[in-house]
């Protein structure tokens, strides 16, 4: 069998941070491409094509939120903002642009191996299922084909948000907690950081959900979870 190596795109200014990460990645069996500022980031990009971007968020020309802003503005492809900022509004900052992940300087390095695995991994489209549509009111899903419609008008959803939506819709009637959802869909480890999934809840809602004022197909049940009704 072979086993085609992943592309990572790196993009960061500091020389000594990009030689560490791009060794390691490459010990890892990784192709690796790197970007020492925003602008060049985006040519990478469309020129290689990667299979998931290390992005740090301050560079040059352009800085990080926009250069991940520019990229969801055609591409699913997994990021994970590298930042030296601690914050947590920093983190929901990115979540909310469409970030997949967010590591804070400095990172252990198997810290980060590990969140390029675990990130490809979630993002990775499962097997066509040869279940049949799930319909909800207006909204329907093919597992089939992995497409959300809703009012039969096409959604785009990330992959990480798709996962969401059918883990909550297969379980329709059922409070998921924020534990089984960080756990099942971003992993064990994430089982804690309920920003994740409250960004990702509510990025699914902007794009599915009906007009202010009307019950939605998400309900929350405050300090547990989420349930499809
Ligand atoms: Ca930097």
């Amino acid at each position: 069998m072979i086993i085609l190596s992943k592309k990572v795109l790196i993009a960061e200014d500091e020389p000594k941070i990009l030689r560490f990460m791009r060794a390691n990645l490459e010990v890892s069996n990784y192709v690796v491409y790197t970007a020492g500022d925003g602008e060049d980031a985006l040519r990478k990009y469309e020129q290689f094509l990667p299979d998931i971007i290390l992005l740090d968020i301050m560079l040059p020309k352009l800085e990080g939120y926009q250069v991940l802003r520019e990229i969801r503005q055609f591409s699913d492809v997994p990021v994970i903002l590298i930042s030296a900022k601690q914050n947590v509004s920093d983190k929901v900052k990115g979540l909310e642009l469409g970030a997949d992940d967010y590591i804070v300087k400095p990172f252990d390095i198997t810290e980060m191996l590990a969140r390029v695995k675990a990130v490809l991994k979630r993002t990775m489209t499962d097997k066509p299922d040869k279940n049949p549509d799930m319909v909800i009111g207006s909204l329907m899903i093919s597992l089939g084909t992995h497409t959300v419609k809703v009012n039969s008008v096409d959604i785009k959803l990330t992959p990480t948000e798709y996962k969401l939506l059918v883990l909550l819709a297969k379980d329709r009637g059922c409070v998921l907690t924020h534990t089984d959802l960080l756990t099942k869909i971003w992993g064990a480890q994430y089982s804690e950081e309920t920003h994740y999934v409250r960004v990702c809840i509510a990025r699914i809602r902007q794009k599915i959900d009906i007009p202010e004022g009307q019950p939605g197909y998400i309900h929350t049940v405050q300090m547990v979870g989420y349930m499809m009704i």
